[in-house]
């Protein structure tokens, strides 16, 4: 094993969340009923003509740009012919010799891994297959895909698993593909061969499909790497071949040999034009580049001065490190309001099962529950309590405390009776805190705090009973 270096290269297909398909004006949309959403075009009738969406190449240029490509000028879409039930024209428009975007990187742990291309390309259909046949859709034939190619510059399972989540925060932030694997929005093909350390050629790669997430990528690479070395540890050879991910036998098998690679006979689209991309439609692009991560993080470490982990969970969550960035205008404790949205707001939504976006809390109510907490108007307990609430309803904070009846109770009268009613439930911890555990009276403190429904400031809770405590003993 210590002999070999691996060398990985990853296709990755991403769907384009355009409001149409790309070559007609039927909708890109996902989990609608099979085959609703064709028309002529999308299903390859005779006689029909494409036409190109524009969208879809502002964000292929843009995508392409946030991947730090060189961008075609000009370029022209061609067929790549093959044969199969979920292809209705018996070839897909796709880009060949000249991709949209070439000669890019993705910085990862401060090396440059290149990238090969980035080409448009149209999406095909989905089979179903049920107990009494297969069933197509065509619904997803003609949607937008983007298919960004690295080159065999990666050299571990884990960096193509930093590489893949790289990639999808890049787009993510530029907001061309949510890139949810679950749904198929994003798809990656993994290709990996295995030479011997300090060779410069590369040696015969093995294609691996059929992988659901990018944990089950860096499994099923790891576990080819072993392989192959294993074969050629023993004299074997690799065949270059298309092997699937088996998720459930954490193995890899064989789907085809090299014998029986496709010959897709690419020429050029007949029926669409070149296209020409000008000085100035590139630079307004590039213009409009949101923040990408790179320097997302400098910001957050240099100007935010967050720890380096917080600054990447936040990051690694581009609405979740927004709402951050808007909670921080007119404000300087950046950590601390980084510490609320990682903790107890993050808690909130997981609790309640939704995302930033769908929450409707906004960094101003955040604000205002952090500052009630300073100031010992809200213990942490009901500040989580109002958490929960206004992340489902939104809402004024101020009056939620008040309809909850959540204030904090900071007077010591008030808090007297809760106290002598926990110090005669729990003879116990009594007796445990005479015999000298200090700590018993944590526990009475807790009592107490149930008592009040949480309301109760603990640190004046545990100096009343202690004073109780004291008093009696002597
Ligand atoms: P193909 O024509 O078989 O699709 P490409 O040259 O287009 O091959 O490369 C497809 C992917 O495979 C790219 O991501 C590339 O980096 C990767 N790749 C190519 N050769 C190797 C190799 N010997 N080992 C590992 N990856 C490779
Ligand atoms: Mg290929
Ligand atoms: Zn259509």
């Amino acid at each position: 094993m210590n002999n070999f270096e691996p060398v990985i290269g990853l296709e990755v297909h991403i769907q384009l969340n355009t409001e149409t398909k790309i070559f007609c004006s039927c909708p890109n949309s996902f989990g609608d009923e099979p085959n609703t959403n064709i028309c002529p075009v999308c299903v390859g009738l005779p006689g029909v003509l494409p036409v190109f969406n524009q969208r879809v190449l502002d964000l292929g240029i843009a995508v392409s740009l946030g991947l730090n490509c060189r961008i075609a000028k000009e370029f022209i879409f061609e067929r790549k012919n093959y044969f199969y039930p979920d292809l209705p024209k018996d070839y897909q428009i796709s880009q060949y010799m000249v991709p949209l975007g070439s000669d890019g990187f993705i910085e990862i742990n401060s090396r440059k891994i290149k990238i090969k291309r980035v080409h448009m390309e149209e999406d095909a259909g989905k089979l179903i297959h049920t107990q009494n046949g297969s069933l197509v859709d065509f619904n997803r034939a003609g949607v937008p895909l983007l298919e960004i190619v690295s080159e065999p510059d990666i050299f571990s399972a884990q960096e193509a698993y930093q590489y893949l989540n790289e990639l999808k925060l890049t787009i993510q932030y530029i907001g061309a593909s949510s890139c949810d694997m679950e749904k198929g929005f994003l798809r990656c093909d993994a290709n990996v061969s295995l030479r011997r350390q300090g060779d410069k050629e590369l040696g015969v790669k093995v294609e691996v499909k059929n992988m659901n997430s990018f944990k089950a990528v860096r499994d099923a690479l790891s576990y080819e790497i072993k392989r192959q070395a294993n074969v050629l540890s023993k004299g074997g050879r690799i065949y270059q071949e298309t092997r699937l991910w088996e998720e459930n036998k954490q193995k890899t098998i064989v789907m085809r040999s090299k014998e029986e690679a496709h010959d897709y006979r690419y020429f050029p689209e007949p029926d669409l034009v070149r296209f020409f991309v000008s000085d100035s439609q590139i630079e307004n692009a590039e213009q409009s580049l949101p923040e990408l991560p790179p320097a997302k993080r400098k910001k957050f470490r240099e100007f935010y001065k967050l720890r380096e982990k917080d600054s990447e969970v936040l990051i690694s969550n581009p609405k979740a490190a927004a709402f951050f960035e808007q909670a921080c205008r007119n404000r300087d404790d950046f950590q601390n309001i980084a510490n609320w949205v990682i903790g107890p707001l993050q808690e909130a939504l997981n609790t309640s099962s939704i995302g930033f976006e769908e929450a409707k809390i906004k960094p101003a109510d955040l604000l205002k529950i952090i500052d009630m907490v300073a100031d010992g108007g809200l213990n942490n307990i009901a500040a989580k309590n109002v958490l929960a609430e206004v992340v489902n309803t939104g809402g004024d904070i101020s009056e939620i405390v008040e309809k909850k009846n959540l204030r904090q109770v900071s007077d010591e009268s008030s808090l007297e009776e809760f106290a002598r009613q926990a110090i005669e439930e729990s003879p116990k911890a009594v007796k445990d805190f005479y015999s000298g555990k200090e700590n018993a009276i944590m526990f009475l403190v807790g009592v107490v705090m149930r008592k009040s429904k949480g309301r109760a400031n603990p640190k004046i809770v545990k100096g009343v009973i202690e004073r109780r405590l004291k008093n009696a003993q002597s």
